[in-house]
């Protein structure tokens, strides 16, 4: 099994560290030609959305790695990879053209205002209490199409919809629960 990572920006060494405890296998996806070789799922990391956007499409990545996805490659995006995963971005222009656009959920960016832009609790994923550290986060305001794994407060803050997981949470930092899941999916 072969792991692709988004490496534009963000916290995505941090994904390597947890998928080389598991012992599984990952390369850093930075130019298109990382992508020549095949792979069986791909981790979006969290960071700045809009950034990472703007590189994905500058890269000539948005286009490859999107018809990827929409073919069934089980994809884990975190913080502003769900918000890249997201078909609807809540108040923004952003959706057009800059992010995957593949998963049937609404977000609202930096939902958390500044006071609480960063905390740390822990909650039920999927029935299991693990570890949850929000940095500007989002949250998942709607799940159209598929389910809902995650709630804090009442907020969706995990979700599934077949080959797509999206955390607004960045379980990286603390746990390997949800990759362990993403693996699952394979
Ligand atoms: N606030 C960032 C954005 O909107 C996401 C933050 C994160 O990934 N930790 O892109």
């Amino acid at each position: 099994m072969r792991i692709g990572i988004l490496a534009l920006q963000g916290a995505f060494i941090e994904h390597k560290h947890v998928l080389d405890s598991l012992h599984v296998e990952s390369f850093e996806i930075r130019r298109l030609r990382d992508i020549e070789s095949p792979f069986d799922g791909l981790i979006i990391p969290g960071g700045e959305s809009t950034t990472m956007g703007k590189l994905l499409v500058e890269l000539g990545l948005l286009e490859p790695l999107k018809q990827k996805i929409e073919n069934g490659l089980p994809v884990f995006g975190t913080c502003a990879g769900a918000i890249l995963l997201a078909k609807d971005i809540e108040g923004a222009a952003q959706g057009q053209g800059t992010t995957f656009a593949t998963m049937d959920i609404t977000i609202q960016r930096n939902a958390y205002g500044r006071q609480l832009g960063s905390f740390f609790t822990e909650e039920k994923f999927n029935d299991t209490v693990i570890p949850m550290s929000f940095i500007r986060a989002p949250i998942i305001t709607k799940v159209n199409n598929g389910e809902v794994l995650a709630t804090v407060n009442g907020d969706i803050v995990a979700a599934r919809q077949g080959n797509q997981l999206a955390t607004t949470f960045h379980p990286e930092l603390k746990t390997d629960f949800v990759h362990r899941y993403f693996l699952g999916m394979m």
